[in-house]
C-alpha cells in the first residue's frame, strides 16, 4: 500500500506514520519529496491488516491499494483458463456449454418434456429451480425435495447434467445429491456463510452476480469459495439493476469481458434474467457468445404463458431450437463451434 502524507507535515508526524506501518506488519519505505512524503508499505495486502485505518491520522492524505483484493480468482495467480469438470462435461477452456430448462421445476411432465426438448436442441445441462427465491412470499416457492426428485429422474432419462439453485445452508447436502452444479442466485451472491457451505460440498458452483454487485465484489464472493478449498467456480452474469425500464435488468456484457480478463474462471451468461423478455433473449445470446462467454443458461418452458414463475422471459421449445441455430455463426467466429 502507498500512504500519501500531507504536504508540510512535521518530521514527527512522518515518523508516527512509519511506526504505525511497522506495527501493522509491513516494511515501510519512505520516499521524501520536496514538499511531500509518501510511504510505501511493503507486504502482502491480502494477508496483513488493512492500512486504510491510517487515514484516521490527520497527517495522512490518502492510502492507496496496490494489489487486487482477490488472489485465487485472479488471472495473475492462475494465467490459464480454469476448466471445470461437472460429471464429465467440461465448462471453460475452449468449449461452450449450453444450460437450459424452466425457471422452476413445476411437475414431472413439465421437467421431463423440457429435458428431452433441450437435449434434442443440443443442451448438455438441464436447469430448473426446486427452491425458488421469490420476491413475494405469496408467489410459488418451488416444489422443494419433490422437485429435486423430478430433476434426478430427468437426469436418469436423458443423461443431461443438472444445475439447480441452493437457497439455504440447510439444503446444501440434499441439493448436492442431485445437482452436478450448485447455483447460487443473485439474491444470495454475497451470503458468505452459504458460499462456504456450498464450497465444502466439493461440487462445481455457478455464482450469479448480485443485482447491485460490482465486478470486484463478485470476484471476492468467488474468492470465498476458492479460499474454502473448492476450485470449481463458474461466474454467471445475469444483469444488474439500473434506471432502465424496457428490461427487467441490464445485461452487463462488459462485465463478461472484464471477468474473463481479470479471472481464469469460466463465465456463463444468463440472458433470461438478464433482460426479462423472451423476445430479446436470442439477441443477447449472440452478444454473449461474441463477448467471449463460456456458455449460456437459458430459461425454456413447454408453455411459457402457463409458467409458475418468470413466464415473460422463457422461450418455448421451438424458440430454443431457433436460439441454438442463431448462435452458431457467433460460436464459429470465436472458434467454439
Ligand atoms: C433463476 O435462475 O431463475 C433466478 C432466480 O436467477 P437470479 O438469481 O439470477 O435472479
Ligand atoms: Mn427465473
Amino acid at each position: 500500500m502507498i500512504i500519501v502524507i500531507r504536504a508540510h507535515s512535521s518530521k514527527e508526524q512522518i515518523a508516527e506514520v512509519i511506526s504505525e506501518v511497522e506495527k501493522l506488519g509491513y516494511t515501510p519505505a519512505p520516499i521524501h519529496g520536496a514538499t511531500q512524503t509518501v510511504v510505501a508499505a511493503i507486504g502482502d495486502e491480502r494477508t496483513h491488516r488493512d492500512l486504510e485505518s491510517l487515514s484516521a491520522l490527520p497527517q495522512v492524505e490518502s492510502v492507496l491499494r496496490v494489489q487486487k483484493r482477490f488472489k485465487l480468482a485472479s488471472r495473475e495467480s492462475h494465467p490459464a483458463d480454469t476448466v471445470i469438470d461437472a460429471d464429465g462435461i467440461q465448462i471453460g477452456g475452449g468449449s461452450f456449454c449450453m444450460m437450459a430448462g424452466p425457471c422452476s421445476v413445476e411437475s414431472e411432465e413439465q421437467i421431463i418434456s423440457t429435458a428431452e426438448a433441450v437435449k434434442a436442441s443440443g443442451a448438455s445441462f438441464l436447469r430448473g429451480g426446486a427452491y425458488k427465491p421469490r420476491t413475494s412470499p405469496y408467489e410459488f416457492q418451488g416444489l422443494g425435495k419433490v422437485g429435486l426428485r423430478f430433476l434426478a429422474q430427468a437426469k436418469q432419462q436423458t443423461g443431461l447434467r443438472i444445475i439447480t439453485e441452493v437457497l439455504s445452508e440447510r439444503d446444501v447436502d440434499h441439493v448436492a445429491e442431485v445437482a452436478d452444479v450448485l447455483q447460487i442466485g443473485a439474491r444470495n451472491s454475497q451470503n458468505y456463510q452459504l458460499l462456504i457451505e456450498c464450497a465444502k460440498s466439493g461440487k462445481p458452483i455457478l455464482l450469479k452476480r448480485g443485482m447491485s454487485e460490482r465486478v470486484e465484489e463478485w470476484l471476492l464472493a468467488a474468492e470465498y469459495i476458492l479460499a474454502h478449498g473448492n476450485p470449481n467456480v463458474i461466474l454467471c452474469e445475469r444483469g444488474i439493476r439500473t434506471f432502465e425500464t424496457y428490461t427487467r435488468n441490464t445485461l452487463d456484457l462488459a462485465a463478461v469481458a472484464i471477468a474473463k480478463q481479470e479471472s481464469h474462471l469460466p463465465v456463463i451468461v444468463d440472458p433470461s434474467q438478464g433482460c426479462g423478455r423472451a423476445d430479446l433473449v436470442i439477441a443477447l445470446c449472440g452478444g454473449a457468445v461474441a463477448m467471449g462467454a463460456d456458455g449460456l443458461i437459458v430459461e425454456v418452458h413447454p408453455n411459457p404463458k402457463e409458467a409458475m414463475s418468470d413466464g415473460q422471459q422463457q422461450v418455448d421449445f421451438n424458440g430454443f431450437q431457433k436460439l441454438v441455430a442463431s448462435i452458431q455463426p457467433f460460436l464459429k467466429a470465436v472458434n467454439k463451434a
